[in-house]
Parts: structure tokens; sequence; C-alpha cells
């Protein structure tokens, strides 16, 4: 895998909130793609868990990895499976478990089971809230109903990828609750993200990958990796007049202090 020159520069500070170092797309050269992150300025990586499989890939690299930490959850497109979420609960004990995630709902992909999506995501946030943990949360075309979940449950955690309008945006940051903005906010096709991203208060915004998918331009449609935020905290720091440096050093900031790292 190519690594971009312009992402090799030694940032100070790198917390990639949310990652699938797990996928496939990185069976080829993994081990040397996260020792070339390491070197590179990345100080930390959350890697999240889609089932219970994924969830103890993710585990295992972050046993062989320190600067790596996983979440274990199932993911909405998973449920299928019938994942148990007792093993979950067992997965979420591990020392480098510092989240339950990625949960939450898609209606996008699966709109036959919403009721059944719903149960799974407010089981998962119990047992997030049992076990002290934050959540890591997936809305993908369910906005409202995921809205009426969170101001029900009240969790602490973070909507990673956060999708919604300015006006949801203001909500969830009323519960406390941290927005994750990836590479898409680089997209032409952005829409109203660049005005959610103006109005997220320092102490509420992360910066993440979903890698391998969504490369901030111009690696659009590559397989992207934790080392490319440099270019997507750039974008942001444009919106926000501020400069790249400092919104690398914010995100992982509350990165830390979200997943008490
Ligand atoms: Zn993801």
């Amino acid at each position: 895998m190519e690594y971009p020159i312009e992402c090799k520069l030694p940032y100070p500070a790198i917390f990639d909130s949310h990652a699938h170092l797990d996928d496939k797309a990185f069976d080829e050269d993994r081990e040397t793609l996260i020792e070339e992150m390491k070197n590179s300025g990345v100080a930390g990586i959350i890697t999240c868990g889609c089932d219970i499989e994924s969830s103890k890939r993710a585990l295992s690299l972050a046993h062989k990895y320190d600067f790596i930490y996983a979440a274990v959850g199932i993911h909405p497109e998973e449920i299928q499976k019938g994942d148990s979420l007792d093993e979950i609960e067992v997965l979420a004990q591990d020392k480098k478990c510092v989240a339950i995630g990625e949960i939450g709902l898609d209606y996008y992909y699966d709109k036959e089971h919403k009721k059944l999506q719903k149960e799974i995501f407010s089981s998962q946030i119990d047992l997030a809230k049992k076990l002290h943990l934050p959540i890591i949360v997936h809305d993908r075309e369910a906005h409202e109903d995921t809205l009426i979940i969170l101001k029900d449950k009240k969790p602490k955690g973070v909507l990673h990828c956060f999708s919604g309008s300015v006006e949801m945006a203001k909500e969830v940051l009323k519960l406390g609750m941290y927005l994750g903005v990836g590479g898409v906010i680089t997209f032409k096709n952005a829409r109203k993200l660049p005005e959610v991203v103006k109005i997220i208060p320092d102490d509420k915004l992360l910066i993440e990958t979903d890698c391998p998918y969504l490369a901030p331009v111009p690696y659009r449609g590559k397989v992207c990796f934790s080392g490319m935020i440099p270019l997507t905290a750039k974008k942001i720091a444009e919106i926000r007049e501020t400069d790249t440096e400092s919104i690398l050093q914010l995100t992982k900031e509350n990165a830390t202090r979200l997943f008490n790292i």
C-alpha cells in the first residue's frame, strides 16, 4: 500500500477514533502499515468490532500494539447472525477494550428489521452503561430513532461519521455526546457537514477514518488508513479557521478523555 508523502510528516499527535484494522483490505500488509503509521505520528487508533469474530480480532490487534485500542459490539448490519450479547459482555471486560461499538441503526441497508435493530442497540447501550464504557454509534438514515434512543438512555459516547443536520448535532451535543468527523468532510458533496463542523465545541470534536473506507480527497476511493487523517484535519481546520496541528491536538485530547486512555 502506498503511504502518501504528505501524510509522512511527523505530526505530533494523530488519534483515529474509528477504524476497522481487522478488515481484509489490510490482510496483505497490515503489520508493515501499522509500524509505518506508528513512525509517522499516529499516536492512537480505536479499531471497532462489528460482530463477535471481528471484536475478537480487534482485541487481538490491541494486545499486539500498545497504541491500538479496541471497541467491541454488534453492528446493525450484522444482527441477523444472532451473535450473543453475553459474549460481547465478556469481551468488553478486556483491559484494552475502551468502548462498546460499533453499534446503532442502519435503515439504508436494512429497513425490514427496524424493531430488532432498536432492541439490540438499546441492549448494547445498557451493557455499556453497566460497564461504565462509552459507545460508538453508527447512524445511517436513522436519525430520528437514533436520537429518540439516545435521549432516553443518555449514554456517554460518540456519533461516528456524523451525517445529521445542524439541528440534530445540537441535540446530540446537549446530551454531552461527541461527534466524529472523517474523510467525508473533504468530499465535494459533504452537504450539511461543513455547517455542523463549524458549531461543534472544541471539546466535543473527534476525528476518524472509518478505514478502509472513506479515504479523504485526493485518495477518495482508495484504501484508507489512519495516516491519512492530517488531510481530514486540514479541511476541518480551514472550516473552523484554525490550523491542522491544533485540530490534531484537540481531537487527540478529546479521544483520550472520552475513552479514558
Ligand atoms: Zn465503522
